[in-house]
């Protein structure tokens, strides 16, 4: 049984993020004192176009192996109280990368099939269908018991959904914040191959899932 964390009787995930981890307002995304440069190109014909975003005091540790500059938020796991719809940048990006159980944080569930995901509903339907043989996310992925706790307890599993052995994990983006000089995009999504990239504050790594087999719970 793995080792979890609780707030109030209910599990809380690794990747969640509490209340103590976020500055004061929760408006503020990108982390206490972090300012947001643009570094402007500026084309022959006068028109200036967004190079680049950087933090003002930019540190070797804002940024991850692709170059992509990510959110800051402190680590103080377990202070105050949960933000369950809200994701911990740090631990999601270890899970992934590391291919952690984002529940308790132990390696997932892996087998000759590869490891273990749990789908969308959306995305399950559609593996199920054959009409799609790929699944994009920044969901990470899960050990076996924590699997079966989160279909039983987890509000986003709904009927319908599903998990997936994925043989090939691979790096395809981030999700987070578009900076503009207008303003911030929250809610967006970047490649690496997207020019956008350069702009993004990182919140959330994405990856593309192959080599499926759906399996029950
Ligand atoms: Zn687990």
């Amino acid at each position: 049984v793995p080792d979890l964390t609780y707030y109030k009787g209910t599990p809380v995930p690794l990747i969640t993020t509490w209340s103590q981890e976020v500055s004061g307002a929760p408006a503020v995304p990108l982390g206490a004192g972090a300012r947001i440069v643009l570094e402007m190109n500026y084309l022959e014909n006068g028109t200036a176009t967004v190079g680049r975003v950087r933090y003002a005091d930019e540190s070797i540790y804002d940024r991850d192996t692709h170059g992509v500059l990510w959110q800051r938020y402190p680590v103080a796991r377990g202070r105050g109280f949960p933000y369950f719809a809200r994701v911990h940048p740090l631990r999601q990006r270890r899970c992934m990368n590391r291919l952690l159980c984002q529940v308790c944080g132990e390696p997932a569930a892996a087998d000759e099939r590869g490891t273990l995901f749990m789908l969308t509903f959306t995305d399950a339907a559609g593996v199920r269908a054959g009409t799609q043989d790929t699944v994009l996310t920044s969901n990470p992925p899960v050990c076996a018991p924590c699997s079966e706790l989160a279909a039983r307890r987890c509000p986003h599993l709904g009927r319908g959904n599903a998990a997936v052995y994925a043989r090939t994990v691979t790096p395809w983006g981030v999700y987070g914040i578009l900076a503009a000089p207008e303003g911030n995009y929250s809610g967006q999504t970047a490649a690496y191959a997207d020019q956008r990239i350069h702009r993004m504050i990182a919140g959330q790594q994405m990856v593309t899932l192959s080599g499926l087999t759906l399996t029950a719970f």
